[in-house]
């Protein structure tokens, strides 16, 4: 499998668990197998979302990877733009702190530590869930260019240190999985590369005996949603088996199976999602003139910054006189 191939397994993967989580958001633990009890799942919609309607977690993980291909690289300010615009335009569901940092009305680079330094808590899971075009753009820069990609672009929105470092963590076992390579075990040398101060949190959820239901905090923060994620990669044998396992887990169930898709979608490759979930996925993209994504233009959007990622251009230059 080539590693173009992975990065549509990634990003669609993440998609594609982003619309199966939705519906069961704030349940239960156990309801997703109640519902489907063969163990077979489908994009079911409900709790205002249509089948296969995926949420914020992929229209802003669009918008991180037009961004990228449209500036030829990482412009922070023309990210946080268009998540403005897009959290302005009143999409149906969008986090509390990214709406708070987005729309209060602060400039791109204060907004997020201004938020943190007032509330003191900005470790939600919010930068984990939109990174899948981050990781597969940056995956060719080398470990330590991704994970200071993936810090760099989670501080947009979030305060917290923890999330960087979350972010970053992610952004590099994506880097891992797009070279056919096992991300579960490349943990401890990604753990090596995480700021110390964080280093010990991260460990402790992301650590082989470590159960969901260890988790000190809902799964809507950052640490038990990633180490959640990587239980139900670590635990089960396919694309389809792992995100039936993180929505099982209730709780903030469409950002759980979004991060877990994303890495079992690189891991698995894009012909281990099921046909029935891509043919139904669509991405409405608020403040974008009625724009909706179908599987296809995802599968596009992941060969184009997984080819442009590794091209390494970056921002363009002035424009020529
Ligand atoms: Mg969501």
């Amino acid at each position: 499998m080539r590693n173009t191939d992975r990065a549509v397994g990634a990003v669609l993967g993440s998609a594609v668990g982003d619309a199966l989580g939705a519906p069961f958001e704030f349940g239960l633990p156990g309801v997703f197998r109640e519902r489907f009890p063969d163990g077979v799942g489908e994009l079911c919609g409900g709790g205002g979302w249509d089948p296969g309607e995926a949420t914020d977690d992929t229209q802003m993980a669009v918008l991180v990877g037009e961004s990228l291909l449209e500036r030829g690289g990482l412009d922070l300010p023309d990210i946080f733009s268009r998540f403005r615009r897009w959290a302005a335009a009143d999409p149906k569901d969008i986090g509390l702190q990214t709406e708070q940092v987005l729309l209060g009305g602060d400039p791109w680079d204060l907004a997020a530590s201004l938020h943190f330094q007032v509330n003191g808590r900005a470790a939600g899971n919010g930068s984990l869930m939109r990174a899948s075009t981050s990781a597969v753009y940056f995956a060719a820069r080398g470990r330590t260019a991704t994970m200071d990609a993936g810090r760099r672009i989670a501080a947009l929105t979030h305060g917290d240190g923890a999330a960087w470092e979350g972010t970053a963590i992610l952004h590099e076992l994506v880097r891992v999985a797009l070279l056919g390579e096992d991300p579960l075990a490349a943990l401890p040398a990604t753990l090596a590369e995480v700021a110390p101060e964080h280093r010990e949190r991260w460990a402790r959820v992301l650590d082989p005996a470590w159960h969901p239901d260890d988790a000190t905090e809902f799964n809507g923060a950052v640490w038990p949603c990633l180490g959640s994620a990587v239980w139900a990669l670590r635990t089960t044998d396919s694309f389809e088996e792992a995100l039936g396992a993180a929505v099982d887990l209730g709780g903030d169930t469409d950002t759980v199976a979004a991060v877990t898709g994303m890495l079992a979608g690189a891991v698995h490759g894009p012909d281990a999602l099921p046909a029935r979930w891509t043919s139904e996925l669509h991405v409405p993209l608020p403040g974008s003139a009625g724009r909706i994504l179908r599987s296809d233009d995802l599968r596009d959007l992941a060969r184009s910054l997984a080819e442009r990622g590794e091209s390494g251009d970056e921002l363009p230059g002035p424009p020529h006189e």
